[in-house]
């Protein structure tokens, strides 16, 4: 998968690629869809939510461009797929899950499988970590209409915001947001297709 799906397609960052061989990707999808978890494609996850195309995570994980030393909080924890790919690269991870059985499955399989600088916290996550300071990167794996202001002011000085922005359901781009000395630089990375991010600063729960 990481070869012919990931590598092959453009990103070539070592420490992203050697994180996704690490994670067995087969122990975050229902045991029946474990057969298929290295295509390249999102699979459900129950809840009417999905579990990340490989690919995206690879993107999202290069973008972010996570260091050894580096917090990384994650919003849509969903499996914790990403959130393990994360912990084999930065220090601690930090992710939010709004769906409270999702948030406890996330839970029990990350510790389960030994990731313990992963902590999974039930809520909405566009109010980002509460009391948990500022983030090196913050990943958002669900689209919103907008960056939550919440998220960008846990932001550490040189921090990496990386997140799909657009549509419900339409288009939607993924963006960059870097803190640097003169300010909030944008990126675009190109156009995806996220599930979306509900609550307080995304959309509305049945709109
Ligand atoms: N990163 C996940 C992908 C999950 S899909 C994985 O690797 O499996 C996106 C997730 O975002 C869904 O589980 C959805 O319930 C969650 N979500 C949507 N809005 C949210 C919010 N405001 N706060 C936290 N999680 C949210």
């Amino acid at each position: 998968m990481v070869e012919t799906q990931i590598a092959a397609r453009g990103v070539c960052d070592p420490g992203v690629l050697r994180a996704m061989r690490e994670v067995p990707r087969e122990a975050f999808v229902p045991s029946h869809l474990a057969d298929g978890a290295h295509v390249d494609r999102p699979l459900a996850i129950g809840e009417g939510q999905t579990i990340s195309q490989p690919f995206i995570v690879a993107l999202m994980l290069e973008a972010a461009g996570i260091g050894p030393q580096d917090r990384v909080l994650e919003i849509g924890a969903g499996s914790g797929y990403a959130a393990a790919v994360a912990s084999r690269l930065g220090a601690q991870v930090c992710a939010v899950e709004r769906i409270g059985a999702l948030a406890e499955a996330a839970r029990e399989r990350l510790a389960r499988l030994g990731y313990d600088n992963v902590e999974v916290r039930q809520g909405d996550g566009t109010g980002g970590w509460p009391g948990g300071g500022a983030f090196d990167v913050i990943l958002v794996s669900a689209a919103g209409p907008e960056v939550p202001a919440a998220l960008v002011a846990q932001l550490a000085p040189g921090g990496r915001l990386v997140m799909p922005v657009g549509e419900r359901s339409g288009p939607q781009q993924l963006v960059r947001l870097c803190r640097t000395p003169d300010g909030l630089r944008q990126d675009d990375l190109g156009a995806v297709a996220f599930v979306p991010l509900i609550g307080a600063e995304g959309f509305a729960e049945d709109s």
